[in-house]
């Protein structure tokens, strides 16, 4: 089973590639067929199979030597190792269900982020109407719960964005919102200060050599997302790490 989810991972990872690259440009994620970006050679059904089609390939393009990003594999690796994580800790068939999505949600909000410092709307506003509708069938949250974690979280970005005027990008309030209708309030909350934790943390170099300034914008969606991550799998473990550090 193990195995099977893996490889679903893979093909779903394939498919995040397609969304990264290509939701940013307006294009549409379903026409035309994936083709290289180089010569427009449409790819064959077994150049469309993940990480292998790229060994087999050697990294480059077929028809025209056009070199493969090494970015494409390991995104469809990386998806199907957070695929596994999710089945392992999570049980229930509807909330690993969720769980999926959401996690290929935060995959993608973080590449696109990475790339053209974005959020999307329809990642983010579309992944909370999906994250509020999960909560109707799963057993371990309730809507009310989903909803207050919209609003927790939504909230509180939305207050440090109006009192520091603007250092905080509303994408980011979408997508904490979004966090919040998949886990509820205190995974959400929780998620904002340890992804500004790990976000001072990453950008501790930058500000002691005097790179990174006040004004320097700071992009945040990546470290707010593997923050999220974390507490969705792991909630129970960082609230003890949490208390026995600090209480
Ligand atoms: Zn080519």
């Amino acid at each position: 089973m193990i195995f099977l989810i893996f490889v679903l991972g893979l093909i779903i990872g394939s498919f995040l590639n397609v969304v990264i690259y290509r939701l940013p440009k307006k294009e549409s994620i379903v026409y035309p067929a994936s083709h290289c970006p180089n010569c427009g050679h449409e790819l064959t059904p077994l150049e469309l199979i993940p990480v292998f089609s790229y060994i087999f390939l050697r990294g480059k393009c077929k028809d025209c030597g056009e070199k493969i990003s090494i970015r494409y594999p390991i995104i469809e690796l990386f998806t199907g190792i957070i695929f596994i994580i999710n089945y392992i800790y999570l049980s229930d068939l509807i909330i690993l269900s969720a769980g999926l999505i959401f996690s290929s949600l935060l995959i993608v909000l973080t590449m696109i982020d990475f790339d053209h410092q974005i959020l999307p709307d329809k990642l983010t506003l579309g992944g909370l109407g999906v994250g509020l509708i999960f909560s109707f069938f799963r057993s371990d949250i309730s809507f009310l719960f989903s909803l207050s974690g919209v609003i927790a979280a939504g909230g509180l970005l939305f207050s440090i964005a109006y009192l520091s005027k603007g250092g905080m990008g509303g994408g980011d309030i979408k997508m904490m919102a979004m966090v919040g209708s998949f886990a509820g309030p205190i995974i959400a909350v929780s998620s904002i200060f340890l992804g500004a934790v790990i976000a001072l943390i990453a950008h501790l170099p930058g500000i002691v050599s005097g790179k990174t300034g006040m004004k320097t914008k700071l992009p945040f969606g990546p470290f707010l997302a593997l923050a999220s991550f974390l507490f969705w799998i792991w909630s129970e473990n960082l609230f003890n790490l949490y208390i026995n550090l600090f209480l």
